[in-house]
């Protein structure tokens, strides 16, 4: 009993959400449907990974429940309904309660944590923290836990790492790779993150791949490729995201990494768009909090008539490591250039300048982090 000219939104994180309310700022009348497989809380995932040093629970985190949501924004909110197909022709989408209509479609339902099917039969106790069903699940676990291991050293598992330590956890990090947050720093800027990890407690057991994971009472056990063994209370899985393309490609979409979009967020198919961890657009895979919000307010003004294009300036991360603060705003794939490294302790300031000598991107660690803005200004947009 959904009204046929809705405009239909798939997911309510922060991109479902903030979309949501950016185009009730400039429609206040035409019927706005919102799905989503979980409880439609409204929350700020970046807060799963800095919440225990908080010591803020699940539910302290819910900013909102669905029924404030619904009456904020004025629209209906299908909670605990999963989307299974998208029917195209029919302009509706299938779901696990019946199909919805719909006039307009807006795919807005993030990505899915990489699970690497490690051998042994512990899988089930590597907790993936990825919504706030997940952190509440976490949350409970560590209640009576001391000793977590966390697989992988990108950014999420070095941001739990460092929140479970400032929590008052043992932690130990295992990962394939020799460096901390590979592929997003340089070389001496993530060698200083590990050291600053390292100094507040985190053991980093790099170069190590997990072989299996297995149940030990109640805990878990990882075995490493090395022969060595890690007993843990819990394990933490942070291997990173994949970008949820399954029902679109399916439904004859254009998906590469990501549901490919264009400029204005619109799919190859007229009147379905994508925005969030789950979009590719314009050959950018963004999975941040920035992109997602100029998004939304870009899609809000086209979905309420007037066709406006996303545009995204410089977009630096910040990585939630207060162990050794780092913000960087990676180079374009391909660049052309060289780093030009200066070091001050845990404290390093890296320059990627193209030929011109243009400042193409940078990292920036312990005191140099709050150079952030002032170098983000000279970086060039990532989509004019
Ligand atoms: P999600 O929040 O994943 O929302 C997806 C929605 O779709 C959910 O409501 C889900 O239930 C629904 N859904 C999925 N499939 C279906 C289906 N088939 N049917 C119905 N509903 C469905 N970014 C930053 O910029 N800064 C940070 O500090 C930062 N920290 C982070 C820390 C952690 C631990 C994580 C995991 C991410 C972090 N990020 C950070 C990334 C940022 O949080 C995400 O980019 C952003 O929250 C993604 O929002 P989204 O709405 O696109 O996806």
């Amino acid at each position: 009993d959904t009204p046929a000219n809705a405009i239909v939104i798939v997911g309510t994180g922060l991109s479902g959400y903030t979309l949501a309310r950016e185009f009730r700022k400039l429609d206040t009348d035409t019927p706005l449907v919102l799905i989503t497989a979980d409880d439609g809380r409204s929350y700020s995932k970046p807060m799963l990974s800095n919440g225990l040093a908080k010591g803020k629970s699940a539910d302290e985190l819910a900013q909102a429940d669905v029924a404030a949501m619904e009456e904020n924004l004025n629209a209906r909110i299908l909670t605990h309904t999963r989307v299974e197909a998208l029917d195209t022709a029919a302009g509706q989408v299938q779901t696990d309660q019946g199909a919805v209509p719909y006039d307009r479609l807006v795919l807005a339902w993030g990505a899915d944590p990489i699970r690497i099917p490690f051998g042994g039969d512990g899988m089930d106790a590597l907790y993936q923290v990825n919504d706030l069903t997940d952190y509440g699940r976490y949350r409970q676990r560590l209640g009576s836990a001391r000793r977590v291991a966390v697989v992988g050293a990108g950014l999420i598992g070095c941001e739990f790492a460092n929140d479970l330590i400032n929590g008052g956890f043992e932690v130990d990090v295992v990962a394939p790779t020799d460096t901390v947050l590979p592929g997003l720093l340089p070389e001496e800027a993530s060698e200083a993150v590990r050291r600053g990890l390292e100094e507040a407690g985190v053991r980093f057991h790099l170069n190590r791949a997990v072989t299996t994971v297995e149940h030990a009472g109640e805990g878990v056990r990882l075995g490493l490729d090395d022969g060595d063994v890690l007993e843990a209370d819990l394990g933490v899985a942070a291997v990173g995201l994949q970008p949820r393309t399954g029902l679109a490609s399916e439904a004859g979409l254009e998906t590469n990494r990501g549901i490919c979009v264009n400029q204005t967020l619109e799919t190859s198919h007229p009147g379905i768009y994508a925005l969030g961890d789950c979009a590719e657009v314009c050959g950018h895979v963004l999975p941040y909090v920035m992109p997602l919000m100029a998004a939304a307010r870009a899609l809000a003004r086209t979905l309420s008539g007037t066709p406006t294009p996303v545009h995204y300036g410089s977009m630096p991360v910040t990585v939630k490591t207060p162990a050794c603060p780092v913000a960087v705003c990676p180079p374009p794939a391909n660049s052309d250039g060289n780093w030009d490294v200066s070091r001050d302790g845990n404290s390093v300031r890296a320059l990627f300048r193209g030929p011109d000598s243009q400042l193409l991107g940078f990292a920036v660690t312990g005191d140099y982090a709050s150079e952030k803005q002032s170098l983000s200004k000279e970086v060039p947009a990532i989509l004019p």
